[in-house]
């Protein structure tokens, strides 16, 4: 793989969504993958901007055609990744951001074991439960399952490589565009963008 491979995950509410969306106009090489979901669509979400909204039957077909690199059921709904867009994106160079839950980033993390895992947390609880609720795109019966799961996704911070507190926005996104600059400052990322330097090097 030629390009960085970034996977964020965070309990829901705590901010991933909202970060990932300003370090891609910060960082316009990024790119992001577009997840397939069963999920309903939220007010104001588009078909292909934030997610391919597909129904329970076309995801499974899918599965049944290997097109996922990983999927999992979220909330009782399925998301997955696509395969071929992520293949096509890395060979070609260019970074890309999967934004998954702990399920999904432990199969990528099996099939790409140089991703860069990134875990979003809240500064606490009680914090995530007032962006839930703030947020207002959930009704109040997906909140409480939302924020049953909150705790038990949190344990799988241990899995990632950074962690990103997100308290002050402004604060988490230098921290989470921090991860992303030095990654790409990496040897082997620099070797192969500025071969003609590095002949005469190495
Ligand atoms: P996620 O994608 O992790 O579910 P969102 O990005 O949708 O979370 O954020 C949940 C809510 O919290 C949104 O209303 C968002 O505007 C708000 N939010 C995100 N980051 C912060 C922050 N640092 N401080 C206060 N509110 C925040
Ligand atoms: P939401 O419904 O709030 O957009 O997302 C719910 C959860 O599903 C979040 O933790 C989000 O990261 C996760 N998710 C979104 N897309 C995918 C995907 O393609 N694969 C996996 N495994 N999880 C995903």
């Amino acid at each position: 793989m030629t390009g960085n491979l970034y996977v964020v995950a965070a309990p829901s509410g705590a901010g991933k969504t909202t970060l990932v969306r300003l370090l891609l106009e910060r960082e316009p090489c990024v790119q992001l993958s577009i997840s397939f979901t069963t999920r309903a669509p939220r007010p104001g979400e588009q078909n292909g901007r934030e997610y391919h909204f597909v129904a329970v039957d076309a995801f499974r077909a899918m599965i049944s055609r290997d097109e996922f690199l990983e999927w999992a059921e979220v909330h009782g709904n399925f998301y997955g990744t696509s395969k071929k867009w992520i293949g096509d994106q890395l060979t070609a160079g260019r970074d890309v951001l999967l934004e998954i839950d702990w399920q999904g980033a432990q199969q990528v993390r099996k099939l790409f074991p140089e991703a860069i895992g990134i875990f979003v947390l809240p500064p606490s609880i009680d914090e995530l439960t007032r962006r839930l609720v703030g947020r207002g795109t959930d009704a109040p019966d997906v909140i409480e399952r939302r924020l049953a799961a909150a705790e038990a996704e949190m344990r799988h911070v241990g899995e990632f490589d950074y962690v990103i507190i997100n308290d002050q926005l402004d604060q988490a996104l230098d921290d989470l565009r921090a991860v992303v600059r030095s990654a790409s400052l990496n040897l082997g990322k620099q070797r192969r963008n500025h071969p003609a330097l590095f002949a005469k090097l190495l």
